[in-house]
Parts: C-alpha cells; structure tokens; sequence
C-alpha cells in the first residue's frame, strides 16, 4: 500500500517540526535529506526506526518538542534493561484518547456501558489508554489496574460490569476462577477487549465461551501511543487501523522491501500527527498482512490481520519466508499430528532442506500421516519438505521456551 499524498504531507510537516529542535534524533537521522522532495514512491527508502535508537536515545533522545508543550511521559520496559521513554504533548494524548474511543465503538460499546480495565497503570501505556477512551466514549471506567481476583469479580458482579479489557492471559485467569467458583450467572460481562497479542484460537474460545462474551483484538504499541490504532470489528477477525493517524507498511523483515498486499510480514508504523516523538518508518517486529478486501461491516478504514508472531522467529528456506505459528496452523489441522515439532535446515548440495520432526498419536499410520503433512505444507506454506514423523515423547520438552528451529546452514 503506497502512502497517499495527504498522509505524505502530515508526514513532511511533522519531520520539519522535529529536525527542527536541536540536539535530539531527528536532527541528526534525517540531517542529509531534503524534505521537500520526498514523494510517495522515494517514502520507501527513508531509513527505518529501529527499537535500538530509541533506546540508545534515553532518556529523553526522541522529544522533538520544547519541554514546556510536554505533558507526560510513558515507558516500555523492554527486557535488555535500558528503557525507552516516549513524551507525549497534550494534543498526542487526545489524538489517542480519539482512537482508544474509536475502538471501543467499533466493538459496540456504548456509554451505557461499564468498562472494567485490568491491564497496569503507570508508566506502561496500557491501563491508562482504556481509560482514556472509556473517558472520552463516556462510558464509566472501573480502573482496576491487575492482581487481587477477589476484588476484581466483587467489583464486577457488584458495579455490574459489561466490558472487560485484559491481556488474554488474565482474561483466561478470570474466566477459570468464574467458573470454578459458579458465579458466571451473576456476571454481567458482554465484552472482552483483548490486547493484540499472538493467542491462539483454543484460548479464545475458552474465554469466551466461559464468559460468554464477544471477544475484540486491539493492537497497539508504546513507541506508537500505546492500545488503540487499531481494533477488529463485529463483522470479522482482522483489525481495522486509523489510517489518518498512521501509515502502515508491511515489509519483508530480511530484505526490508516492501511486500504486496495480502502478503505476511512485518508492521513498519509512521506516525502522522503526533508531536512529542514523531515516528517515521518504525519497526514493529510483530507480523501481520494487509488485508486487501473490503470488511462486510462497510467500514471504510483498512484493515491487517490478527498479529501472528515476532519478525525475530522467522526464518527464510528456499525463498520463503516461515515463522513458528504458520508450522503450528498446519500441524494442527492434521489428524494423528500431537502437538510438538521441530524443525532442522540444512544446506546440501547447493540447496536448503527443511525437516519437520512431529509426533504422530499412536492410533494412525506412520507413512500416510507423513504424507499429509508433507502435502499440507506445500500447498498452505507453498514449500516442499521432508515430513518426519515420531513417536509421542520422543521430541525434547522444556520447561522455558522449548527451541523448535534449528537453522544449520551458517
Ligand atoms: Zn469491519
């Protein structure tokens, strides 16, 4: 998707504002490129926004505004240590109030309704963007912040909250403990807003089919607002985006190229209007596709897929692009396939060779469920591999993060 000439102009103005103040990022990044003379096919070829530059940038590298227009900052942890804050002017927190309340209409909240909001406050983005578009929507807020099960369901039942917005794994928590304690009939819960990570659809059913709720997928990121650019409708899964607040570009995360539309790879997110840490170019490392056709519910904004994992898992066999979850998707639709895998690249004979180790359940035949794997992911992945099935408890299990992808070609 090319950026349009409207969004382009946002761009340029808000990267004139930013060189602009001396000393910070922006100054030293874009100082050999004339502004004026990007056009929207040469936008392509700016440099990215890494995660590290703004990290290298700490504290307060990325203000591209005088001190005094800024009104708060947040923060994204980050594992590695160091984090990264991102300033915000007063017009960043009502152009994100603007779209967190946007979100929840899109879901059909209303406000009538009465917003329960588990995720943190503080620093992290998170609970402080549901309740600023449930403030913004007018809808009562419930700000409950995580942690203390007995508290969280007394609230709920006695404030009668009808929309829940969690991770998906507190979602879950709370879903089991409703059932294990046989309240469920007096929760008044119509609505889960979920924040966008990969979950798979097992998990989603439980929790809604426990709550019995309609469940929404909200994306968003620190470095870009927090929660709240985008949200899936009633009508289908993807999630549609704010595209007069964002510019979104999926790119091949090896090559950096953008891909066609419809195609799998990494968020790259621009920032349009936003003052204290504009954004051009921003890679998201989280994987999603454009989705191309029209959303039944008629809603004009565009729209990318549920978010199906970090561009750092992928690996590239053949010319293909392959990630964690798209092996898992295929695997789980074959019958006598268990759920364990791994998977083994390696370089013969000037070519990559891909074997896929599974475990296959003692009730099916070795050679015809290798041949469905086999078939399966040539025509879903469109690449040819070795299948090899196993016996269940044959593959290694760990209890960290099992490594399944073990790349022997460097
Ligand atoms: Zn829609």
């Amino acid at each position: 998707m090319k950026i349009k000439n409207e969004q382009l102009e946002l761009v340029k103005k808000s990267l004139k504002a930013a060189v602009s103040h001396k000393g910070n990022l922006y100054e030293k990044k874009y100082a050999d490129i004339d502004i004026d003379a990007i056009t929207a096919d040469s936008f392509c070829e700016l440099p990215f926004t890494e995660k590290s530059e703004l990290r290298e940038g700490y504290p307060l590298g990325v203000q591209a505004v005088d001190d005094e227009k800024i009104v708060r900052i947040h923060s994204s942890s980050g594992t590695t240590g160091t984090p990264i804050i991102i300033p915000y002017t007063q017009k960043d927190v009502d152009d994100w109030a603007e779209m967190f309340s946007r979100c929840y209409s899109m879901a059909g909240i209303t406000n009538k309704d009465r917003i329960h909001i588990t995720p943190g406050y503080g620093l992290w983005t998170a609970g402080i963007g549901f309740q600023l578009g449930c403030e913004r929507l007018g809808a009562m807020a419930i700000p409950m912040g995580p942690g203390n099960t007995d508290k969280q369901l007394k609230m709920m039942i006695d404030l009668e909250s009808t929309v829940l917005c969690a991770t998906s794994s507190y979602a879950l928590l709370l879903a089991e403990e409703i059932a294990k304690r046989g309240i469920r009939d007096k929760i008044k819960l119509k609505k889960g807003v979920i924040g966008s990570e990969r979950w798979g659809d097992k998990m989603r059913m439980r929790i809604a089919d426990e709550l019995g709720v309609e469940l929404y997928d909200i994306y968003g990121l620190t470095e870009i607002y927090g929660p709240g650019i985008g949200i899936n409708c009633a009508a289908d899964a993807p999630m549609h985006y704010w595209d007069d607040y964002i510019f979104l570009e999926i790119i091949d995360p090896k090559t950096g190229k953008n891909v066609e539309d419809g195609q799998i790879g990494e968020i790259v997110i621009t920032t349009l209007k936003k003052e204290g840490a504009p954004l051009i170019r921003y890679r998201t490392h989280d994987l999603s596709r454009i989705v191309p056709e029209k959303c039944p519910c008629g809603c004009k904004f565009p729209r990318i897929d549920r978010i199906i994992g970090r561009s750092d898992d992928m690996i590239k066999v053949k010319g293909v692009n392959i990630y964690p979850g798209q092996i898992e998707d295929v695997l789980k639709n074959i019958d006598g396939v268990s759920s364990e895998y791994q998977v083994m690249i390696d370089h013969l004979d000037g070519k990559d060779i891909m074997t896929l180790f599974f475990e296959r359940t003692p009730d099916c035949v070795k050679e015809e469920v290798e041949r469905a794997v086999g078939e399966q992911f040539k025509s879903k992945v469109g690449l040819k591999i070795v299948p090899k099935s196993v016996t269940i408890g044959e593959l290694p299990r760990s209890e960290k993060k099992t490594t399944r992808i073990f790349d022997n070609r460097y």
